[in-house]
């Protein structure tokens, strides 16, 4: 019998981005159509200040993203630059360095120098990247990927709010726009759960209340600015 093991941490990362930012872009966008929605203002008006919400929203969430991925690559980048230039003033530290790491996770001292001498044969600074360092080239930072992957999230969440938005009756805009977003809430939230590997209802039903909260505060933001 063959055994087959599913590991979803290897690629819960970028989908995790894809679906927070997506999350962000429903979220806020419905608070915002929410809260002027209920200010008594017509639709147009509210379409306008909606559409700016959802491009001024992707805009702020790539270059957040943009920068905070870029810190985080100019960091690897440094620390390779280092490793490099240890490893051309003193090679055989740089061994016995690996060697003591392999013994830290349970080798016996000649096995890991055994090892940390074959490693550094074949890629001295690969070796030392993955294992000292913890870095490796899948996981690299990538800051423009990050940054649009954000931007199309967010963009593609936030223009179903916007979808309700037209297609609700005059009346009915705030809890037109208010369901259909929670209910996409929910499912992404228990999709996001169920890739993880966690609890689905749960993860489900914890994103549609912190969600329900976020479009009532608006909400009462914008009846405060309509009794006024
Ligand atoms: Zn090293």
């Amino acid at each position: 019998m063959t055994r087959r093991e599913q590991h979803r941490s290897t690629r819960t990362g970028w989908l995790r981005a894809a679906v927070l930012g997506a999350n962000d872009g429903i979220v806020s966008t419905a608070s915002l159509i929410i809260g002027v929605a209920a200010a008594n203002v017509a639709r147009g008006d509210i379409v306008i200040a909606a559409v700016a919400g959802l491009v001024a929203g992707a805009m702020s969430m790539a270059a957040g993203e943009y920068v905070s991925v870029s810190s985080q690559a100019d960091a690897e980048r440094a620390d390779l630059e280092l490793e490099r230039r240890e490893h051309s003033e003193d090679f055989e530290f740089e061994r016995r360095e690996l060697a003591a790491i392999y013994v830290g996770r349970g080798l016996d001292p000649a096995l890991a120098y055994q090892v940390a001498s074959q490693l550094m044969a074949h890629d001295p600074l690969g070796a030392h990247a993955r294992d000292e360092l913890g870095l490796s080239a899948a996981r690299r930072a990538r800051p423009l990927q990050a940054a649009a992957t954000s931007a199309v999230a967010f963009s593609l969440g936030g223009s179903l709010p916007v979808l309700a938005l037209l297609l609700a009756p005059p009346r009915g805009i705030v809890p037109v726009v208010g369901t259909a977003s929670l209910v996409v809430l929910g499912l992404l939230g228990a999709t996001a759960a169920w890739v993880g590997g966690a609890r689905v209802l749960l993860g489900g039903v914890r994103v549609m209340v912190c969600s329900a909260l976020a479009m009532a505060l608006a909400a009462a933001v914008g009846v405060a600015f309509d009794i006024a």
